[in-house]
């Protein structure tokens, strides 16, 4: 094999909505876009706001073959998709994937109803790009080529949602975000797709301390992504999906208690890239 590179750069790492304010500088307000390289492919995964400054980058590089895999469709995850230059780009060619509404034309038809008066002024036939809509049903495995190989699996999230778990020249890196864990047990399907792999970033929304407050809000907390990492045996552990309240200083303290927990802990941050 050629080109072994593996690396995960993160554009957005909130949930919810951004909160970009100056007491998040350094952890950042973009919501979830992670850009995945394997090898010479570009694999993305959701188009939060964080997407629009992937898109600058990537037409810097001139990269115009791309994958888009959603978790779920959520405006989070979804609302930089107009801001993304490369989609003005007619020599851009993007396959958008999404799994977890299991239904033929699921992909397109979300972002035909997504980009919809009164909400937004223009539909998505203002793109130029070569856009090709692949529907999954999460839990399949996909295989884009180039020998990468992509596991899925549904998580536990109001209207479903998608985890992925990509692995690329020995190596492995997953991504499971908005997801509800049951206090009582873990979750057998996560438990399956992440074991043994080399990170996961997860959805680190709440601490178990807050999380009473807001069961069925379909996230999860940082000590159940260390408490996955043990059982399955995964070395690091990314926290994201950070909340729109927690300060610079607040995630600090966070990431320093999840290390003494799991010394692979670390925080996930807005610009934040990793070798894998
Ligand atoms: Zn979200
Ligand atoms: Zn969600």
């Amino acid at each position: 094999m050629g080109n072994r590179k593996f690396s995960a750069h993160f554009w957005g790492t909130r949930g919810a909505v951004s909160s970009p304010t100056r007491q998040s500088v350094k952890y950042g307000g973009n919501t979830s876009c992670v850009e995945v390289q394997c090898g010479e492919r570009t694999l993305i995964l959701d188009a939060g706001t964080g997407f629009r400054l992937l898109g600058l980058d990537l037409q810097e590089r001139k990269i115009t073959d791309l994958d888009l895999f959603f978790t779920h469709f959520h405006y989070d995850h979804i609302c930089g998709l107009p801001f993304f230059a490369p989609l003005y780009n007619p020599e851009c060619k993007m396959r958008i994937w999404s799994g977890h509404l299991d239904r033929d034309n699921a992909t397109r038809e979300s972002i035909n109803d997504y980009m919809v008066h009164p909400f937004f002024p223009v539909g998505p036939e203002v793109f130029k790009a070569k856009i090709e809509h692949k529907d999954f049903s999460a839990g399949e495995d996909l295989a884009p080529g180039d020998n990468i190989e992509i596991k899925t699996c549904a998580l536990n999230h109001p209207g479903g949602a998608t985890g992925y778990r990509i692995n690329f020249d020995g190596r492995s890196f997953c991504y499971i975000t908005d997801t509800e864990h049951n206090a009582d047990k873990m979750d057998e399907t996560i438990l399956q797709l992440i074991e043994g792999a080399d990170m996961m970033i997860y959805d680190a929304t709440y601490s178990d301390s807050e999380y009473p407050n807001f069961i069925d809000f379909g996230h999860s907390t940082w000590e159940q992504g260390i408490r996955l990492c043990k059982a399955a045996n995964v070395d690091k552990f990314g926290l994201f999906h950070h909340r729109p309240s927690r300060t610079d200083e607040k995630l600090d303290s966070i990431v320093q208690e999840a290390k003494l927990e799991f010394p692979g802990s670390f925080a996930t941050l807005d610009g934040l890239k990793i070798e894998l």
